[in-house]
């Protein structure tokens, strides 16, 4: 097959800038399948943002908004990448309490089977399945039938840690050498399958400490989960439990987004119900 592995996608998470430049000093030389490597948007890593005009990870598929450098790197990639590759392995980062993750956009054999083998490396991993149809969503993984978006936190942006950089360098590592052939216990494997973003309430309120890095923990309604400064709360207002993730990510903050809730099912579930 042939793998593309993307960093830096955003400026501000440099954890996938330095795998990517420690793969392109150091090859994997076992490696089963060909792959590329792209550093994704090297000028906003320069100035140690997220973004110059507009996300670049919200500027493919059907969303036409992208303008300035992000327009133009969208552009290169796409012309680099589309029909070009099997499978697209994007490197990110989270300010949220969420461990190792990855986040699939497809629900084919290739992208399930890759999170179920990650999962027999990394026990602790979270799979999350994304909300959004891969092919028309605007992540730059739609610009590949199959693959994942690896997302390890908690960290600050612009700060590296070696256990993240080594962790995620091994993630991607072990895909390279995996041969996409093997069988899992697809119904024992765990899923978060995204519903919605969870939105701040109208006013000055904070995440509640009791909540704040509750990520994938089971969240049931009444659970206060916001605070202010005269120390009133607001419960989680929701008719069923849910499983939040994403729980304080900075670049979500603006957008008043709190956290994404999911439910959980299993690869298998996925499988069938596709
Ligand atoms: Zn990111």
């Amino acid at each position: 097959m042939k793998i593309v592995v993307l960093g830096g996608t955003h400026g501000n998470e440099f954890t996938g800038v330095e795998v990517i430049n420690n793969l392109k000093s150091n090859p994997v030389n076992d490696a089963v399948h060909d792959y590329e490597l792209i550093f994704s948007s090297p000028k906003s890593y320069e100035n140690k943002s997220r973004y110059i005009d507009y996300d670049l990870n919200r500027s493919f598929g059907t969303d036409g908004k992208a303008f300035g450098y992000e327009k133009t790197r969208a552009e290169e990639i796409r012309n680099q990448v589309s029909g070009k590759f099997d499978f697209l392995i994007d490197l990110h980062t989270t300010t949220s309490n969420m461990g190792l993750t990855v986040i699939l956009n497809y629900k084919n054999d290739l992208t399930l089977n890759a999170a179920c083998f990650l999962k027999s490396k990394f026990p602790d991993l979270k799979i999350i399945m994304g909300s959004e149809d891969g092919s028309r969503s605007p992540f730059v993984g739609s610009l590949c039938s199959a693959g994942l978006t690896i997302e390890v936190g908690p960290i600050a942006n612009n700060l590296v840690k070696a256990d993240l950089v080594f962790t995620c360098q091994q993630m991607v590592e072990e895909l390279l050498r995996w041969d996409f052939e093997e069988d899992f216990m697809e119904s024992e494997i765990e899923v978060f399958q995204t519903t919605e973003s969870y939105y701040y309430p109208e006013g000055n309120w904070y995440l509640h400490p009791n909540f704040d890095g509750k990520d994938f923990e089971e969240l049931s309604p009444g659970t206060p989960i916001f605070i202010n400064t005269d120390k009133e709360e607001k419960s989680f207002e929701s008719e069923k439990s849910t499983y939040p993730f994403f729980i304080n990510e900075a670049a979500y903050f603006d957008a008043k987004i709190a956290f994404s809730t999911s439910t959980k099912t299993t690869i298998g579930e996925l499988k069938s119900t596709r």
